[in-house]
């Protein structure tokens, strides 16, 4: 659909060329080849009337056999002979001189015929490999990727499973739907969101479903569509995408892959990638300097925000994340009946027992099982599609996902549910602990996930050291649950130590909190929270200090382990019923979490959001 334009003009200029060719060759009048010899003869027998000699040919008029037929044209090559001259004299014979006029013929022959084929070839090559003559003829223009839906089918209702995503874009719509009344209530108008997930979580079908819901164009790009060979072509389709946009607002851009631009500018290698540095830049200004009130929304997915440049997350710009999560087995379950939708369904067929047997799966994945079991059905002329079928579909998509390490085994799944429960129980019990929301053991993928959606939070450095401490017992809760269960631990909670160590380490040197070193700020400034910069900061104490700072941060540590391992040791049994109704149903919210640790349903206050710690 792209380079159509360019393409199909190339051709009908060639067809017309091959049908103009074609004319002249009928439409010429008739000429009769004849040899030189046959012309000789003609003209001894008094058969010619006249001539016109050129470097190559001599063509002229021949009379015809009976005097009241037409006279016949005739062409033949001209052969070296002196006497042609005087013998055309001689006989009374007319005749001219002529400079042959080819330079028509050979520019057409050897210069636009074989351009117009070397054109055509091209384009038909180019179209093939799927870039389109577009792309190249119109750099800077992202027409040639940008797709433009004036109206997506796409509603609320083909998105499932995602729930707390769904709600938080619920505003996003009304904005979009009715602009002004937004403004005069005073909402804040939203510019950018970013939809944060693993991939196949449904972060496109979410931004096409807000579109289709508001009613309002989408247009679409990849992130890696601005990175080009070219310096300053990304930021001229950045430029063009916008201008594009104000155009057609209402609507909403979605940019898949932001991680392709939107990267922590002067990371590369070699000092840095001109060119994407380049396209963020000018992504940054578009954004600042667009017009919400316009009524156009931009949306973007990555599924790796840990990397993004911060001032893409600043106020203005991506300041709201939504979290698209892997679906739970509910919303697993939610899911499948969308995709079955289209599909005959056996009365077999069960989707609580196949959302049972796809953990880890995310929407892509539970798409791509009810297609997989429509198709073996369809193999085996069979009417609906059974449970049978499904239990193959899932089995290969499994194999397909293992090669991708994507699904936890049984082992790991359970490994995973008493480390959480153990996160759970230890800020359960412990009074200046946040309170936990959630738990779940659906496999997140991405390790930074959670972290990056607790934003640098400022509280952080408002906390008492008991609240310190208890947050330093929550994160050891995962292992020393692991350790009281299996006796042995594994390295999901290498994650959990780091953090716990940051938090002594920081109590200790930054804080003033150790009795031994006192209320002495060790150091001065504290590095970015996004870029870790390797290397020790200069220290400003002597190798002993140093050494009792380590000993301080390990004390810290080491006591605030005992103290888990005592809480944990007392609750055990509370611990492996919480950990097995989390491997039955995968995720527990607090009020389940309370019912089980306490034994009935007990209103509490909560203190905040747990953390997502892993
Ligand atoms: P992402 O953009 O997060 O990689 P997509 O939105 O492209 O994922 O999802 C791919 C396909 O998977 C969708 O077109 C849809 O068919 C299916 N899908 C993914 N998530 C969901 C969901 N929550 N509900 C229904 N279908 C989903
Ligand atoms: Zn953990």
């Amino acid at each position: 659909m792209d380079g159509k334009p360019v393409v199909s003009p190339l051709w009908y200029l060639f067809v017309a060329f091959l049908i103009f060719w074609a004319m002249q060759i009928y439409l010429a009048p008739k000429v009769n080849e004849i040899t030189y010899s046959e012309f000789k003869t003609a003209l001894t027998g008094g058969k010619i009337e006249e001539v016109s000699i050129s470097g190559n040919t001599i063509k002229g008029l021949m009379k015809p056999e009976t005097s009241n037929a037409e006279k016949i044209t005739f062409v033949t090559v001209r052969v070296d002979d002196k006497d042609l001259v005087s013998e055309l004299s001689a006989r009374g014979v007319k005749y001219k001189g002529e400079v042959e006029t080819t330079w028509l013929r050979d520019l057409l022959m050897f210069w636009v015929f074989p351009l117009i084929l070397m054109l055509g070839a091209w384009s038909f090559i180019a179209k093939r490999m799927g870039g389109g003559v577009g792309g190249v003829m119109s750099i800077g223009k992202s027409r040639a990727k940008l797709y433009v839906e004036m109206e997506t089918k796409v509603t609320f209702n083909d998105v499932a499973g995602i729930d707390e995503a769904k709600e938080e874009l619920l505003e996003i719509i009304e904005f979009l739907r009715t602009p002004e009344k937004f403004q005069r209530l005073g909402g804040r108008i939203p510019k950018g969101v970013l939809l944060v997930g693993a991939p196949g979580t449904g972060k496109t079908l979410l931004a096409k479903a807000v579109a289709g819901e508001a009613k309002v164009s989408f247009l679409t790009i990849s992130g890696s569509d601005f990175v080009e060979m070219f310096v300053g072509v990304g930021a001229a389709r950045v430029r063009d995408l916008f201008a594009q946009a104000q155009e057609k607002a209402p609507c909403i851009i979605f940019i898949d892959e932001l991680d392709a631009v939107g990267r922590a500018r002067g990371m590369g290698v070699f000092g840095g990638d001109q060119e994407r540095d380049q396209t963020l830049n000018q992504l940054l200004a578009e954004m600042d300097g667009f017009d919400t009130r316009k009524g156009v929304i931009i949306m973007a997915a990555t599924n790796r925000p840990e990397v993004l440049d911060p001032a893409l997350l600043r106020p203005g710009r991506f300041d709201r994340q939504v979290v698209v999560d892997r679906p739970d087995l509910k919303g697993r379950e939610e899911i499948l009946k969308v995709h079955i939708k289209n599909v005959k369904i056996g009365s077999d067929v069960d989707l609580k027992v196949i959302a049972a047997r796809t953990p880890g799966f995310v929407g892509a994945d539970l798409a791509n099982v009810v297609n997989e079991a429509a198709l073996l059905s369809a193999r085996r002329d069979k009417e609906y599609v059974s449970m049978a079928e499904f239990e193959e579909a899932i089995d290969r998509v499994i194999g397909g996902l293992e090669k991708k390490k994507r699904v936890m085994n049984k082992k790991e799944k359970e490994i995973t549910a008493y480390h959480e429960s153990g996160h759970a129980l230890v800020a359960e019990f412990l009074p200046n602990a946040d309170k936990v929301h959630k738990i779940s053991i659906i496999p997140r993928g991405v390790a930074a996930l959670g972290y990056t959606l607790q934003l640098p939070t400022e509280d952080r450095y408002l906390m008492t050291k008991s609240e310190l401490l208890d947050r330093l017992a929550v994160l050891l809760g995962g292992r020393v649950a692991e350790e009281l269960t299996f006796q042995e631990v594994s390295t999901g909670a290498q994650n959990d130590l780091q953090r716990a160590t940051d938090i002594a380490r920081s109590m200790v040197k930054e804080f003033g909190m150790s009795e031994k070193l006192g209320l002495v700020t060790f150091e001065k400034e504290r590095r970015p929270l996004f870029l870790d910069v390797s290397g020790t900061p200069s220290k400003e104490y002597s190798e002993e200090t140093a050494r009792d700072i380590d000993r301080e941060i390990k004390r810290i540590i080491d006591e605030t382990y005992e103290k888990v391992k005592g809480i944990l040791s007392g609750h055990k049994d509370t611990l492996e019923k919480l950990a097995k109704r989390l491997l039955e149903k995968e995720a527990i919210d607090k009020e389940e979490l309370r019912e089980i640790v306490y034994g009935k349903k007990e209103e509490k206050e909560t203190k905040s959001e747990a953390e997502g710690v892993r």
